[in-house]
Formats: structure tokens, sequence, C-alpha cells
């Protein structure tokens, strides 16, 4: 009888579409896995059932459960509210599972710690799947330290530098906007969760040792957490997810890039949910015709104000009574706007791609990282301005698109940092940082990598010895 492990998240693709990585690697080393998602939104029914039946198809040995949501709601607060709710089914679910295959750990997206009882109560080890970066994790660990030290909301500190072990110095206003307001529900939420990252039996975390060094070793300093113990911390990435296509399903933009010379391409892509009001599009279609620079720009249909529903693939924007008159017919030759979704890893993958301006989530930058393409950080929310630190000011293979903390960038802005990400002697040193960052990546995942010993440690620590795998 195979060991089972159950892998659990939600239906929010940069946290899915990692974890369906995890699965993958696993079951390979011939764990059985089960891999149950949280559904979010009741009429986002049909988005889901598609990635899932395309996940299922595409990984047969994989078993695909989907929770769907108790409750209609939005917002954060709800969030949460469904997401405890599903302790439920997920404590059924794993109870049936149970009587046919040992279950070995639970392995639980950050979101979903709430699981953290259901598995104490079967007496099943449980680790956490952090999808962000070891920084991130270090900061969430250290912030009900940083909390009681705190008088003031964040918000009123502003740009007060704030420390952390193993961080840069950190602006407070570059905190995730969810730890602006002390004492709101979803401040002391999400407190309550960093409290608990301590109850894990292990932290695995989609980073490589050398690309965050400095915090990784914070973490196992045990310089994070109030009591200096800190569960092992298992850095397995970057695990990055890689589409299987035919080639007649080749993106037309794929084709485009095809074309265009070798690194000539900025390419500008804002994560799965991220989108930008009208008057900004506008200032990025002028910095971008401006620049003179050749482009691949995914374009968004104007601010939705639920970022869950952005998720929905339907939902194309009309590019013609968005952008400024006449923008797609004057840079038809050097410029493409895709609507919605483009295949990012691929395209940049594309050697005609040179630059990357990126939302700086975590997911985009291991896949710049992987490709060697040197970035330009727009942080729009969640970690992502604490991303950008890390990147500008630590690693050193971005620059900064200023404005990104004010109402709106400005078209020169936007032309002045895309010349000089594509021209200027800074963007050579920049693009030979990223080259060695690549290098150190691939190195992590080779046999005896440092990634794939944590992977092996990782199983060694949940496999027990009656259970042969
Ligand atoms: N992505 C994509 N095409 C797009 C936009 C996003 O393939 O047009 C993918 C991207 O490659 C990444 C994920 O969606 O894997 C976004 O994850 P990230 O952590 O960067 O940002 P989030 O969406 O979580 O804010």
């Amino acid at each position: 009888m195979k060991g089972t492990v159950l892998l659990y998240t939600l239906i929010a693709l940069g946290h899915l579409m990692p974890m369906v990585e995890l699965a993958k690697l696993l079951s390979k080393k011939g764990m059985s896995v089960t891999l149950v998602i949280v559904d979010l939104l009741k009429d986002s029914s049909s988005f889901t059932s598609k990635t899932i039946s395309r996940l299922s198809t595409a990984n047969p040995t994989i078993s695909f459960h989907v929770i769907p949501p108790a409750t209609e709601g939005e917002g954060i607060d709800h969030l949460f509210k469904i997401l405890q709710e599903a302790n439920t089914p997920l404590s059924y679910l794993l109870q049936s599972i149970s009587e046919t295959s040992s279950v070995c750990a639970v392995v639980l997206d950050m979101f979903c710690t709430c699981a953290l009882d259901v598995a104490r109560q079967l007496n099943i080890p449980a680790y956490l799947f952090y999808t962000s970066g070891a920084y991130d994790l270090a900061m969430d660990i250290y912030f009900p330290t940083l909390d009681k030290n705190l008088d003031n909301s964040i918000v009123e500190i502003g740009n007060r530098l704030l420390h952390v072990p193993g961080l840069p110095p950190i602006p407070g206003s570059h905190l995730p906007d969810h730890l602006h307001q002390k004492n709101s529900p979803v401040y002391k939420t999400f407190i309550n969760i960093y409290q608990r990252f301590v109850q894990y039996d292990g932290m695995l975390v989609n980073t490589f040792e050398s690309l965050e060094k400095k915090a990784v070793e914070a973490l196992r300093a045990g310089l994070c957490f109030p009591g200096g113990y800190t569960p092992p911390v298992y850095c397995i990435g970057p695990l990055i997810s890689v589409p299987e296509k035919k080639e007649e399903e080749r993106h037309e933009c794929l084709v485009w890039l095809d074309m265009q010379p070798r690194k000539s391409v900025v390419f500008l892509s804002f994560g799965s949910m991220g989108s930008f009001p009208e008057q900004q599009l506008r200032e990025i279609a002028t910095g971008l015709e401006n620049s003179g620079q050749r482009f691949l720009w995914v374009v968004r249909s104007p601010t939705i104000a639920n970022r869950l529903k952005r998720l929905d693939p339907q939902d194309k924007p009309d590019l013609q009574a968005i952008l400024p008159e006449g923008f797609i017919d004057r840079t038809k030759d050097r410029g493409m706007v895709v609507k919605q979704w483009a295949p990012q890893v691929e395209v940049l993958n594309h050697e005609s791609v040179g630059a990357f301006v990126t939302h700086c989530g975590w997911n985009s930058i291991l896949e710049a990282t992987m490709a060697g393409v040197p970035m330009i950080g727009w942080p729009m929310y969640a970690e992502q301005k604490l991303n950008k630190i890390y990147l500008v000011e630590e690693m050193k293979v971005a620059v900064n698109m200023k404005g990104y903390d004010e109402d709106i960038v400005v078209a020169k802005e936007v032309e002045d940092k895309v010349k000089l990400i594509m021209e200027s002697e800074e963007s050579r040193v920049i693009r030979e940082r990223m080259e060695t960052m690549r290098e150190k990546a691939v190195e992590a995942l080779r046999e005896c990598g440092s990634s794939h010993t944590a992977l092996e440690d990782f199983l060694k620590a949940v496999r027990k010895d009656d259970v042969p795998c």
C-alpha cells in the first residue's frame, strides 16, 4: 500500500499551480497524491471545473477533489470563512482516504492554515507549502513580534523603516495591505495564521537556497519566531508550471515573437489578477509608443472590483475603446497587445524577449529567473511591494517603475524605464546577474542540487518505515 500525501489549496492560480507542480513531483517519487482545492466563487464553477478537468486529464496519477464554497460573499474575510467551513468536508475526505491508505502528511497552502486543526485531530503530520519566497516567509513569521512593538497602525508609520532578521530594511508602507490597519479583523486573522506557522512539522518553500540565502539562514537560525524554534525549512523550488501543448495549439503571440529579433521585445504582464483603470492603461500605451521599443502587452479589463472574478477568462477587454485612439494601428509593426492572458512561461523563455515588466508576484519572479530575463518591478497588491524591494535592492536584478505607490505611473516613466532596461549599460549588468541566477536555479534542481536534496529530505521525513513507497 502506497503512502498518501494530501495537498490542500484554494482556487487562485498563483497558489494552485505551484501546488500542482509539487503534486507531480511527489507522484513521480512514488507517493499516492490527492490534491484538494477549495473553490471560492459559486458562480465561477465553470472556470473551476474547466481548470480542474484540464489538470486531471494532464495528470492522471493525481486524484483531484474540489470543495465548493458553503456560502456566497466577497472579500478576504469571506475567503477565510469559506476556508474555515471547508474543514468539515476536508476531515471527512481524509477519514475516507485513511480507510484504504496510510496518510503520511497533509501539505497546506498558507491560506489554508486553519486545516491544521483537522490534521491535529486526525493525528496526521502537517506541512506548510509557502508559495512565495523565504524573504516573505521570514517577514510573516516575524510580523507578530513587530506588531507587539508597534503602537500605531502600519498605515500611520508610512515610510519608517522596519527591521526584520534576514531582510533589508522595509518601509512600513511596503507591507501588504492586509497588515496596514492594526486590529482590523483581517489583520488579526493574518497574525493568527503567522503565529500558527510554528505548529507545522516543516515548511516547504518555493525558492532555492542561493536565491534568498540571508532569509533562509535567519529562518533556520530561529531568529524570526519569538521562541527561537523554527520547523525544518525545505527550499524545494523553483517549481514552475510549464504547460504541455501541441504545436497547433501555440498561442498567436508566440508566432509573433518568432518574427522579432533576439532579445528585442519587452513583455508586460501583471499576474493572474492584476488590472488597471483606463487612465493607467492609456499612460502605459503612450509610454510604450514613445519608447520606440518592441513590446508584448497583456491587457485585462479595467479594474473589476472583486479580484477573484478577474480569474474569469471570458472577460475580454475592448481594446479599441480603452487604449488611445490609433495606438494599435500605429504600433502594429513592433507591438502586440494580448487580451486577458498570455502563456507567460513560454513567452519569457522565447529568445525574442529581452525584459519583463512585472507586478512582482512570486511565480512571475521565479519564471523570469529561470528564463534569465531582467525585470522592471511594478508591484500592485499582496506581498508584491516587498518582493520588489528584494528584487531591486537585494538581488539587484530589477529596476523600479517609479509611481507604483502613487496614484499613477506616468507615460514618461514607462518610456524611460523601458528604454533603460532594453538599452543601457545598467541593464547589461542586470542581465548578467539574471543569467547567474538562472544557472544557480538550474543547479539547485539538478540531482543532488539543494532543492532536489531538500525534497528528498522532506520525503524521508513523511514516509513511515512501514509504508513502502
Ligand atoms: N500568468 C500567465 N499568463 C498571464 C498572467 C499570468 O501564464 O497572462 C501566470 C504566470 O505565469 C504565473 C501566474 O499566472 O505563473 C501568476 O502568479 P504570480 O505569483 O506571479 O501572481 P499572482 O497571480 O498570484 O498575483
